[in-house]
């Protein structure tokens, strides 16, 4: 067993739609502790930065509109293998491909308002966190 922190952020639809709460719960059920918090705007340069490794996606400027067209909660989320734990709360990018129960199944409105975003690898967690915490703004 490995504990480990990653990047969690609740994107825009959601904290648009007041359901920041129901989202974290599915975090705490899943034994995930959110040990990181913080809501904000997202600047349109941090957006372009944070989503960089998409930049020759076709969807990466709507990605960046979507982003910064309202407030999100980063957030650092540990526990025990959190990075996979993490993207299996999550589900599917696609919430149509996303398993029952998951947050992009219950809550998400398409593939690109998809509710969360998580790290993908232990490599990407630690940028990310790095990315908006300071390491004395964890707190386990
Ligand atoms: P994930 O968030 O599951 O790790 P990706 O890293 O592939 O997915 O994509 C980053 C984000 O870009 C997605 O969460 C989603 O908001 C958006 N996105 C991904 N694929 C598409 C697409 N085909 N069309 C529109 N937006 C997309
Ligand atoms: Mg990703």
């Amino acid at each position: 067993m490995t504990l480990q922190r990653t990047l969690s952020i609740i994107k825009p639809d959601a904290t648009k739609r007041n359901i920041t709460g129901k989202i974290i719960q599915k975090f705490e059920d899943g034994g995930l502790f959110v040990v990181a918090q913080r809501r904000i705007l997202l600047t349109q340069d941090q957006a372009e930065d944070f989503y960089s490794v998409h930049k020759e996606r076709p969807f990466y400027n709507d990605l960046v509109n979507f982003m910064t067209s309202g407030p999100v909660v980063v957030q650092v989320l540990e526990g025990e293998n959190a990075i996979q734990r993490n993207r299996d709360i999550m589900g599917a990018t696609n919430p149509k491909e996303a398993e029952k129960g998951t947050i992009r199944a219950d809550y998400a409105l398409n593939i690109e308002a998809n509710s969360v975003h998580g790290s993908d690898s232990e490599e990407n967690a630690a940028i990310e966190i790095a990315f908006f915490f300071d390491e004395g703004e964890i707190n386990s």
